[in-house]
């Protein structure tokens, strides 16, 4: 019987949310959960982070923003420093989400960047890693996860095991379309191996969460993966009995034995 690792659970809310919609919400969470076994986190938009960070101040929720600036200060019109991050209590921050690829055009490079930033003021970054639909049926996911992944443990070599990794494949964001935890296992134990190859016994207790449509209803098959240690939640965690319910899975998979 292995020890389970603690698994995580974070909301990504994307840019939706109110003043109002977000107290309604994080009250329901603060409310719903009782000392949860497993790690629960919200990755919040950046105007919103000091209200959650007062509504879910002593409770069991951690603060988490959605991307980080790769600088320091200065010149950067839009950004937010890992610093500024640091200062509203922010102990995750997203990095390299598909969206943020996709749409902003960042390279691996540029998220590698960002993982070091968010690493040297103690926030933990949840690298995103997936292939597109297109690139599934060429046969290139792993060559896709594995290239995206290399260029953070090339930059973060020393402290890789503070990262958390996120497996999105970006056929499965948003669309209702889930992984099979067979398909999510099998890019989850790839990934872990090449952790392993690069940081040795020091890679066993880095996390790797699924996400890409996780709902109350599929949580608990793919939470089951001996790889898949816990997951990144986009529709799904703007609800809060539905977060609560992926949240109740999580604690579930852990008490579990295992083999
Ligand atoms: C995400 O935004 O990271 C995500 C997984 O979204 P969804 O759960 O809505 O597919």
């Amino acid at each position: 019987m292995t020890m389970h690792k603690k698994k995580l659970v974070a909301g990504n809310w994307k840019m939706n949310g109110t003043l109002a919609a977000n107290e309604a919400l994080v009250k329901a969470l603060v409310g719903g959960l009782d000392s949860p076994a497993c790690d629960v986190a919200v990755c919040v938009p950046a105007p919103y982070l000091s209200q959650v960070q007062s509504l879910a101040k002593d409770s069991a929720i951690a603060l988490g923003a959605q991307d980080v600036s790769a600088h320091a200060s200065g010149a950067f019109t839009g950004e937010q420093s890992a610093g500024m991050l640091q200062e509203f209590g922010v102990r995750y921050a997203i990095v390299g989400h598909s969206e943020r690829r996709q749409y902003h055009g960042e390279s691996d490079e540029a998220v590698s960047a960002k993982a070091a930033m968010a690493l040297r003021h103690g926030i933990t970054p949840i690298v995103c890693v997936g292939e597109t639909l297109q690139q599934r049926e060429a046969g290139q996911t792993d060559e896709v996860v594995k290239r995206q992944l290399a260029a953070v443990i090339h930059d973060n070599g020393h402290c890789i095991s503070e990262i958390v990794v996120a497996y999105e494949p970006v056929w499965a964001i948003g669309t209702g379309k889930t992984a099979t935890p067979e398909q999510a296992q099998a890019v989850h134990h790839l990934l872990r191996a090449q952790l392993h190859h690069a940081a040795g016994d020091h890679a066993a207790g880095i996390r790797i969460l699924y996400g890409g449509s996780m709902n109350a209803a599929n949580a608990a098959q793919l939470l089951a993966q001996p790889d898949i240690d816990g997951g990144l939640i986009g529709g799904a965690s703007l609800k809060a009995p539905d977060f609560l319910q992926i949240i109740a899975a999580a604690n579930q998979a852990m008490s579990a034995p295992r083999a």
